[in-house]
């Protein structure tokens, strides 16, 4: 039964079989074969198979899936491009498989997402539908803020890479210079909470100079 999530093919029966996929019989979508015997499987077929074996499903040669090259035949991709559809959403008919992607973004009956689902709107609903779910979606309506906010969340965290950096490469060029500092003083105090701590105890995920002082506490509780 040859089906897509999408389409189904007509005149099935008519099909000839050197356009047929070996592993799931349908017609062949992304067509790859193996130089070494020549023989051609679906592009997703091949990759599921070659989890558990590594033999060519068909004459069980020995290959692995670097044997496997897309099919570049102009004459055979036409003939594959060429096979007729049906959309099993609108019902249209004689559609050319290589025109399907055309039709699915404007057939007016196809499953489509809401534009907010990266928000959790969970909606799905034919295309036909979507005006009249934009116009009562909470999630669309609040869309643009939490993207500005996203935006900005990733300009920060950008920026405090940028710090980190700085401050790793700087603590790292004066880590010996600080050492004797605190073997001297044998005391530090952190910035933040004031803490005091001794030398000991310094065991901070990044080296600061002596200005710029934090316990381990507070270094964890920032940089978790
Ligand atoms: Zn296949
Ligand atoms: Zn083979
Ligand atoms: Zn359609
Ligand atoms: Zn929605
Ligand atoms: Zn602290
Ligand atoms: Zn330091």
């Amino acid at each position: 039964m040859a089906t897509s999530d999408n389409y189904e093919y007509m005149n099935e029966n008519s099909i000839h079989e050197d356009l047929l996929c070996p592993i799931c019989t349908d017609p062949l979508e992304d067509p790859v074969s193996a130089n070494e015997c020549g023989h051609t499987f679906c592009h997703k077929c091949i990759m599921d198979t070659f989890r558990d074996m590594s033999t060519c499903p068909t004459c069980r040669r020995d290959l692995t899936l670097e044997d496997f090259h897309p099919v570049t035949i102009r004459p055979f991709l036409n003939q594959l491009n060429q096979l007729l559809v049906k959309c099993k959403w609108c019902s249209q008919i004689n559609i050319q498989r290589g025109n399907f992607k055309d039709h699915s973004t404007n057939c007016t009956k196809v499953l489509i997402s809401c534009p907010a689902a990266h928000l959790k709107c969970d909606w799905k609903g034919q295309r036909d539908k979507i005006q009249t779910h934009i116009s009562e979606c909470p999630l669309v309506k609040v869309q643009p803020m939490i993207d500005e906010l996203n935006a900005l969340v990733k300009q920060q965290a950008e920026q405090i890479h940028f710090l980190y950096t700085i401050l790793d490469k700087t603590s790292k060029s004066q880590k010996k210079a600080c050492q004797e500092y605190y073997k001297a003083n044998g005391v530090a105090y952190c910035d933040t909470c004031k803490k005091k701590f001794t030398f000991g105890e310094h065991k901070r995920r990044l080296h600061f100079c002596p200005d710029t002082d934090f316990c381990s506490d507070c270094v964890k509780k920032y940089f978790p």
